[in-house]
């Protein structure tokens, strides 16, 4: 089947598209016929139907991708060769921005221009490890006898088969992570997005065989985290699972990957806390508070949901960010103006609901927001939480959604105490003038990433991943190579 992408970006409904798996380099239906609808958040409404894919068509991909590792064929062409077809790839994204933008954007209802500036993040991730693909290099070691009579050196090899296992909420510029790494560094791949949001998943599989991606290297898989992403993480013939999502499902990955031991890097959630001290530049600090919880609804692993205020100027900050989720447009992700989009699913919207009625039970004080808006797609008010304590499920479980939780503190050990206090370790960020104090704060937070006057930066360049439950390993960078690549030692006598 030819993706007629055309037919997924009309709202008409006799146009509702039905979508196969990739396996092999061909498009398949699922084996016992079975689809899935897949909806546009902003409306509730069906935009596509999926296929469901079986036990069985998960055996079949991971086939695919065994004998297309086994008989070399992507590992067979130059590195110069792979990389250049990575970067056609990620020209192909870029040239296709516009429409995949907006496809994303009906699929997860972020706002276009957002979800188009999201398209060219993950070409980003393309033309980056495209680079990569040539330089992938062993060392030689001197194995340090007198008579060098012996020499040591190391190999970095692909590691095999990779399940790359991701989540809704940046749909392809989490695919695009996985894969971009992991055909770098030679591994064949089957691909799974979320149930959610399969359809950028699907056009990037496509993309990739047009760049000329050799049949088998990437297998699109799409269906039930239960059947698929379960029976890719027990399967014995995947040797990897790059994952992405909440930490309950890594726990169950982690379980499900002992059968033969398969090596895993997990992305999870996060409960990252801001520090603003009290010399820091408010003028900056509260649109960057606000962005660091608002943007994308809120549905960013990395976002900043904990906020830790110097008492010297607790009320402005508390006020500015309060105003500033207040002044944002949520909206249809389609329309001109909007800031923020709906969440997900109804599931999401009942979950976000249910923490702002705890946090009221434990004796929260609503600031600003709180609520569903409307009752057609499942938008929700930029939400700011006061009087909230590190006791309160509010403050300490990943919420996923537009809401912030406010506490003050007095001095630095206090503001870096209560950052620490949680069983996530993603992102950070800490607002100051001072550089030294920022720096030595930098130090001390139990994070994967430290922002100082900015929460979210660094783009394909700088590695990101948790400490303590918010994963394994780490993406981006060079990094996220090691999540792809096995070293062999050789050593020989001379
Ligand atoms: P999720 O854990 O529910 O699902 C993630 C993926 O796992 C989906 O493809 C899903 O179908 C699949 N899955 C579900 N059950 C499975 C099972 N039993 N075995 C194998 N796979 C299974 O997460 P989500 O709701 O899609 O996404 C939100 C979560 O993702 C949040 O917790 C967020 O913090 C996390 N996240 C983390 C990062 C990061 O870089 N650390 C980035 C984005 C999102």
């Amino acid at each position: 089947m030819t993706l007629t992408i055309d037919r997924l970006l009309t709202n008409a409904s006799e146009h509702v598209a039905t979508m196969d798996l990739v396996i092999g380099g061909i498009w398949v239906a699922a084996s016992d016929g079975g689809t899935f609808p897949t909806f546009d958040p902003g409306t509730g409404e069906v935009i596509a139907h999926v296929a469901r894919a079986t036990s069985d068509d998960v055996d079949a991909a991971v086939a695919a991708a065994r004998e297309s590792f086994d008989k070399s064929r992507w590992m067979g062409l130059s590195n110069a060769q792979r990389g250049a077809i990575l970067w056609r790839a990620a020209d192909a994204l870029s040239a296709r921005a516009d429409e995949l933008g907006i496809l994303e954007s009906r699929n997860m209802g972020i706002p276009v221009p957002q979800a188009r500036t999201m398209v060219l993040e993950a070409a980003a991730q393309f033309r980056y490890y495209a680079g990569w693909a040539d330089k992938i290099q062993g060392r030689t070691i001197d194995l340090g006898g007198a008579d060098r009579r012996i020499q040591g050196y190391t190999l970095r090899e692909p590691i095999g088969v990779a399940a790359l296992i991701v989540p809704w909420n940046a749909p392809l510029i989490s695919a695009a992570k996985k894969l971009a790494p992991a055909l770098a560094a030679g591994c064949s791949c089957i691909l799974k997005p979320a149930r959610e949001t399969p359809l950028t998943a699907l056009v990037l599989g496509q993309i990739l065989m047009e760049a000329g991606v050799p049949s088998g290297v990437v297998n699109v898989v799409t269906g039930y985290g239960e059947t698929v992403g379960q029976g890719l993480a027990e399967h014995p013939d995947v040797d990897t699972v790059a994952f992405t999502g909440s930490t309950e499902v890594g726990r169950t990955i982690v379980h499900a990957a002992t059968g033969n031991m398969k090596k895993l890097s997990l992305e999870l959630g996060g409960k990252s806390p801001v520090i603003v001290m009290g010399d820091a530049d408010l003028d900056a600090v509260i649109p960057g508070v606000a962005g660091a919880v608002f943007w994308n609804t809120g549905q960013v692993c990395a976002a900043g949901t904990r906020l830790f205020v110097h008492d010297s100027v607790y009320d402005e900050v508390v006020e500015g960010v309060a105003r500033q989720g207040r002044a944002l447009a949520v909206g249809y992700g389609g329309d001109e103006g909007v800031d923020i989009g709906p969440l997900i699913s109804q599931k999401q919207l009942d979950r976000v609901s249910g923490y702002i009625a705890s946090g009221r039970s434990d004796g929260a004080t609503v600031v600003s927001g709180g609520n569903r808006i409307g009752d057609r797609g499942y938008f929700f008010e930029p939400t700011v939480l006061a009087n909230v304590d590190q006791s309160m499920a509010v403050m300490r479980e990943e919420i996923f959604g537009p809401v912030l939780g406010v506490m003050r503190f007095s001095d630095v050990d206090e503001a870096v105490a209560l950052a620490n206090d949680s069983s996530y370790g993603l992102a950070s960020s800490v607002w100051s003038r001072d550089g030294a104090v920022a720096h030595s704060i930098a130090r001390r937070l139990r994070a994967g990433r430290v922002g100082i006057n900015v929460h979210r930066a660094g783009g394909v360049y700088m590695p990101a991943g948790g400490y303590r439950q918010s994963g394994w390993g780490r993406e981006s960078g060079e990094e996220a190579l090691a999540n792809y690549l096995e070293t062999k030692s050789v050593v020989a006598t001379l």
